[in-house]
């Protein structure tokens, strides 16, 4: 087993990885900017290391200040959390090269996924169910474009290659917008992402999004997790999450779990990782994977008893995985709300001093979060909190657990999205269940 890690990250992802550290007998690094010096895992690591000023780019983003801290506190591994470095395949690959294990996929396959052209060209090959599109970047011939377009059929998305975090993507609705709107992506996904190779797909009109976890020891075996929920999106940013994934064709589900399966033993993957789909008239289409912790995976832990981050930890030790996939069983549903310090019109980020923090308790009930009370959160970073999950032996005991749970939470001193969450939990459409991507943003009247 490992015996040192430094966390790259933050927050309450840096808390869980440290969680699962204690419980294996890990030892822990925490890195910090200077304004996250009083947060909960800080406190509670082993050491902890300022490494720069609170903008990401100079601390979270910053690799030689990340890698000079595991040579300082001789550390064996870095766990990049989600987010910040977590997909960034030169991080994974220099921290290889420093003599150091990267908790997570080998730096090849973060690239091979990182970029969704490349992506979903893999598992194309590897049988995975795709979007119909253009395979490929879109053509330089604007009439081939064009022509392109037409096949795949209107209305087209256009995306970022490099994409992320529900930037850079752009619906087209009509062959006279079409040149325009590749165009503008493709500046956009230039200045977001330093790269503006952009792709077109078929734009699903009231599609779900269905993923599946999937963890492989890189050693030739690989299991499911099986799937989520995550169509409550707004801005294409979940805010709302369920495993397993309600109301699904059987047939399909097992199908698609096993492609997912399979093509992770075809690309010899490492690690935790998530195959997102959108899910329409009982089809399953391939968007991307995600080759790291997803802020989700809780709801997954829930229901299958699996540790997903000690399971990464495991892994990165060289074992192998602890389980068949006989031995993973579905066990009841489990249903998180991500909680954000926001403006609850407005959405917009509301940082500030915590004066009271009162978290929910109670049988099935999980929080994740780093907040206590007197903790400020600071202007700099996501503006997500805590997650509260909630665990029953089917959905609606699930939804109501969580609708208490929601009752229960007090964070005085910021606004937070607490009331729409207990609004999302108790209405009628989502407890019948299915509702699409676009649901919720027709709810708020987006
Ligand atoms: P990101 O990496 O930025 O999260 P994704 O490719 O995962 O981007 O897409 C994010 C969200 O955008 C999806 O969950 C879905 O809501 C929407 N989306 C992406 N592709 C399509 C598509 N082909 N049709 C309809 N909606 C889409």
């Amino acid at each position: 087993m490992l015996d040192k890690v430094l966390i790259a990250n933050r927050g309450e992802i840096a808390l869980r990885i440290l969680r699962a550290c204690k419980e294996l007998g890990i030892k822990t690094v925490a890195v910090h900017s200077k304004i996250d010096r009083d947060l909960l895992h800080v406190r509670l690591a082993d050491e902890s290391i300022c490494i720069g000023p609170n903008p990401s780019a100079q601390s979270y983003l910053n690799i030689p200040a990340i890698i000079s801290a595991a040579e300082l506190t001789d550390t064996s591994a870095i766990h990049p959390g989600y987010g910040f470095l977590a997909e960034n395949a030169d991080f994974a690959e220099q921290v290889e090269r420093s003599g150091f294990t990267f908790i997570g996929p080998k730096a090849e396959t973060i690239r091979l996924m990182g970029d969704k052209v490349s992506a979903i060209k893999a598992m194309k090959a590897a049988g995975v169910p795709t979007v119909p599109g253009s395979n490929g970047p879109v053509p330089t011939d604007p009439e081939e474009c064009i022509r392109v377009a037409n096949e795949i059929g209107f209305p087209v998305i256009v995306k970022a290659a490099a994409g992320g975090g529900g930037r850079g993507m752009r619906v087209v609705h009509n062959e006279g917008s079409l040149l325009k709107s590749i165009s503008i992506t493709q500046s956009e996904a230039g200045s977001y992402f330093g790269d503006s190779t952009v792709y077109m797909e078929k734009f699903l009109q009231n599609p779900r999004h269905v993923e599946v976890q999937i963890l492989a020891d890189g050693q030739g075996n690989a299991v499911h997790l099986y799937d989520r929920d995550c169509s409550l999106q707004r801005r294409h940013q979940k805010v709302l999450e369920e495993a397993p994934a309600p109301m699904l064709d059987e047939t399909s589900r097992q199908a698609c779990f096993k492609a997912c399966v399979d093509a992770c033993i075809k690309i010899n993957y490492r690690g935790a990782g998530t195959f997102e789909f959108l899910y329409e008239d009982g089809h399953f289409y391939f968007i991307e994977m995600n080759t790291r912790v997803q802020v989700e995976h809780p709801v997954t832990e829930m229901v299958t008893g699996v540790d997903i981050v000690k399971e990464q930890l495991r892994i990165a030790s060289g074992l192998k995985l602890s389980m068949k996939q006989e031995d993973i069983k579905l066990n009841g549903h489990a249903v998180e709300s991500r909680i954000n310090a926001e403006d609850s019109k407005t959405f917009m980020p509301c940082p500030g001093k915590v004066d009271y923090f009162h978290a929910p308790g109670g049988m099935g009930v999980r929080v994740d979060s780093h907040l206590y009370s007197g903790y400020t959160v600071p202007p700099t970073y996501d503006s997500m909190i805590a997650k509260i999950i909630c665990h029953a032996p089917d959905r609606t005991a699930a939804l109501k657990r969580l609708s208490g749970a929601l009752d229960e939470t007090f964070i005085d001193g910021i606004k937070t999205n607490i009331e729409l969450q207990k609004e999302l939990v108790n209405d009628a459409n989502f407890i019948a269940g299915g509702v699409n991507i676009h649901y919720l943003e027709k709810k708020l009247g987006l």
